[in-house]
């Protein structure tokens, strides 16, 4: 395709081969988000492979004023990715900036472009013996750029923290088209504000990130796992503060699966093996990891849970004792969220509250939505050890997905109003991106947002990175 377009052209000679999309049919997958909630249009898709392209093609888009919504592997919940459907702006996609740059095992780092797939930089440093941590669902298609744009959690942060936690260093281009080269791999360093923090979470609305320097960590070599049912909720959590007291240094994982979000995975998602029977209960996957050899880690998980059924913490257990059965407890987990996208209409909070007040914020969000829709089916699950909960509502049988969807404001106001009196955050670890950019203005502080709107001032004068984003 031809485009007379000056700017197109320019971009086009940039680029080279294959580095310019422009016809409908090629646009098409980098212009609707994962979730299918968002559909924009795009002047084109750049698709550098270089910092220096990188910064060319924004210094172009400085002069000409054409906006720009950078792009990893598209796998946000948040519509962060997807341009709006002015058509304005370009898409500047960094799947081709993927070179894993160094890895260095005795200095517990790697370096990696901001394209790499998170996998592949699990893999690179699994290679040299070493872990990088950072894990979830999306993980063999997100990016490291667009992981640690939306500051990704996952189920490790309880033992390595959120993706901010992993940087070291990190290249970025500036929205002038300049390119700051910050990769150093220093893990201490006070020398003025921590710069390169306000561009992790930011939502690509200050800058590109086009390389990162990341921790790495010692590999376990030992792995215990086990699923446990518990009464409840509050049980759940009485559950993690006993194990945070007795194991806290080798928790890696605690996820918490009410019952019918299990129940719905076991009806909508084949191969989910439950290994209790009936579906009764609420249940904890919790998984423990640490480098030593002895003691026998699943020893210290057998007491534990022995002694947490003792205090009436736990139902029942059942201990992974081999690989395949790790993954088959894993598989039940990854099917609660696979089960939750075919299962029809859905209202999704990604909320979070400290911790001790997750069943009691439950039991308030269960009234409250009960209360404007009676029938919604409540399905929470999540990362119950970092206090998120992915507290998610479902159409109920006998209303059409359009009428379940009507009452998407009020029940969405009632939860997040609850988060608010408990302190949380209404978005835990996905980011603001177009669908919960309002949310904002109802619930941070004025001040808060003055100071969000300076910074971004500050960066980005002309608004041209992410474009209606977060702000
Ligand atoms: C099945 C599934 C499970 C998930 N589980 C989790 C989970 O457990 N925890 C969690 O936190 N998230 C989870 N997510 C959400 C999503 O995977 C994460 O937000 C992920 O970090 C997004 O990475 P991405 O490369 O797909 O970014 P994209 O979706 O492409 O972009 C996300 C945001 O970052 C910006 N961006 C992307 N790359 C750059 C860059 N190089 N420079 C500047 N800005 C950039 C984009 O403009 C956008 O605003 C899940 C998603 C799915 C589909």
């Amino acid at each position: 395709m031809n485009s007379p377009d000056p700017f197109i052209v320019r971009v086009r000679a940039l680029l080279g081969e294959g580095g310019c999309l422009e016809s409908a049919e090629t646009m098409a997958r980098y212009l609707r988000d994962w979730r299918g909630l968002f559909e924009g249009k795009a002047r084109l898709v750049a698709r550098p492979r270089s910092t220096a392209e990188i910064a060319a093609l924004v210094r172009l888009c400085a002069e000409e004023r054409v906006g720009i919504v950078p792009q990893g592997g598209n796998t946000g919940l948040v519509g962060g990715a997807t341009p709006s459907e002015t058509g304005t702006d370009i898409v500047l996609s960094l799947e081709r900036m993927n070179r894993i740059r160094s890895v260095d095992p005795d200095d517990f780092s790697i370096t990696v472009e901001a394209g790499c797939i998170l996998a592949d930089v699990q893999n690179a440093a699994a290679k040299v013996d070493r872990l990088f941590p950072l894990s979830l669902g999306a993980e063999g298609t997100c990016q490291i750029g667009g992981n640690l744009s939306t500051n990704a959690g996952g189920i490790n942060v309880v033992r390595y923290g959120n993706a901010r936690d992993l940087v070291l260093g990190l290249e970025i281009v500036l929205p002038d088209g300049s390119m700051w080269d910050d990769l150093r791999r220093v893990r201490k360093d006070n020398t003025g504000y921590p710069l390169r923090q306000l561009f992790i979470g930011a939502e690509g609305t200050l800058g590109i990130i086009t390389a990162a320097a990341l921790k790495l960590f010692p590999v376990s070599r030992q792995r215990a796992t086990a699923l446990v049912t518990v009464g409840n909720a509050q049980a759940a959590c009485d559950l993690f503060s006993h194990f945070e007291t007795r194991l806290g240094d080798c928790i890696v994982s605690f996820e918490y699966m009410s019952k019918p979000s299990v129940q719905l995975a076991y009806d909508l998602v084949p191969g989910t093996i439950w290994p209790f029977g009936d579906i009764t209960a609420d249940s904890v996957l919790v998984e423990l990891g640490w480098t030593l050899e002895q003691p026998s880690l699943k020893d210290l998980l057998e007491a534990t849970l022995a002694d947490s059924m003792e205090k009436g913490f736990i139902l029942d257990a059942v201990i992974a004792d081999n690989e395949a059965k790790r993954l088959a407890l894993w598989r039940i987990r990854e099917a609660v969220v696979e089960a939750q996208r075919i299962g029809g209409a859905s209202i999704k909070h990604d909320i979070s509250v400290p911790i001790a007040s997750i069943a009691s914020f439950m039991t308030i969000a269960d009234a409250a939505v009960r209360q404007i829709l009676p029938e919604t089916r409540i399905l929470p699950f999540g990362h119950l050890g970092d206090g998120n909960l992915h507290y998610n509502l479902m159409r109920p049988p006998g209303i059409d997905d359009r009428a379940f969807l009507q009452n998407a404001e009020a029940l969405t106001r009632a939860v997040h109003d609850i988060v608010r009196e408990f302190g949380g955050s209404f978005s835990a670890e996905h980011g603001l991106g177009q669908l919960r950019r309002d949310e904002a203005n109802l619930y941070k502080s004025p001040i808060e947002r003055e100071l969000m709107e300076r910074i971004k001032s500050s960066f980005d004068p002309h608004r041209l990175m992410n474009p209606g984003k977060m702000l």
